[in-house]
């Protein structure tokens, strides 16, 4: 266990460093690390996570698609593992946006269970900043999109954590009343 939480926070400093000077897209202008904390919090306080290279995985699970960190990093400090996780999330940057998105839905039946729990996690995180601090300039219309985007790669993903699922299914709920909400206002 003190291993464990050893490399758990080693991955934690690791991720703050590669992300430093980042911030969220939302107005509050949050530090970027606040996700990857927040993706690690949700898996083990609501999805009873414990497995540590889930945990490792998911506060890493944005550094090699938005920092200059690579697989071969990873897997020399955090093990072969931890690498195949965070590239089983992370896009090809080689696609174009409205590709990648596609391909999130297709590929999510065929993750690894670690991979599912984290990428779960990673679109409540999301979905909650959108409802709480969205993006600029995101319309009702967007905001709804991205929420509808969100459930279909989580309908590929179910099966592995009804607790997360659960979780999900209850924001997706209240965050399409909300917007549906500011829409009648506008
Ligand atoms: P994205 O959908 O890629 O932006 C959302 C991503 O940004 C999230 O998945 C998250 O990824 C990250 N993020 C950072 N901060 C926040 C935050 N505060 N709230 C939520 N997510 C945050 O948008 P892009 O700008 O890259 O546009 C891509 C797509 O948007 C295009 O495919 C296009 O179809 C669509 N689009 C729609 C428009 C419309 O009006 N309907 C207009 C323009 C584009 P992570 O977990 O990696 O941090
Ligand atoms: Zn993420």
């Amino acid at each position: 266990m003190k291993n464990d939480l050893g490399k758990i926070f080693q991955a934690a400093s690791y991720a703050a460093k590669k992300h430093i000077g980042q911030t969220r897209k939302g107005k509050d202008e949050a530090p970027y690390i606040n996700h990857p904390l927040e993706v690690v919090n949700l898996l083990t306080n609501v999805g009873n996570v414990e497995d540590a290279n889930t945990l490792i995985a998911a506060l890493l699970h944005d550094t090699v698609e938005d920092t200059d960190a690579t697989r071969e990093e990873i897997a020399g400090q955090f093990g072969e593992k931890v690498a195949s996780v965070v590239m089983e999330v992370t896009d090809d940057k080689r696609l174009t946006k409205a590709e990648r998105k596609q391909a999130q839905i297709e590929h999510a039946p065929h993750l690894s269970t670690e991979a599912k729990q984290l990428k779960i996690c990673d679109k409540i995180s999301n979905i909650s900043d959108i409802m709480k601090n969205p993006p600029d300039g995101w319309s009702v219309k967007r905001r709804l999109e991205y929420v509808e985007w969100g459930e279909k790669v989580v309908n590929g993903l179910r099966g592995v954590n009804e607790d997360l699922e659960k979780h999900f299914d209850k924001l997706v709920a209240e965050a399409k009343e909300k917007i549906q909400e500011e829409e009648d206002e506008e």
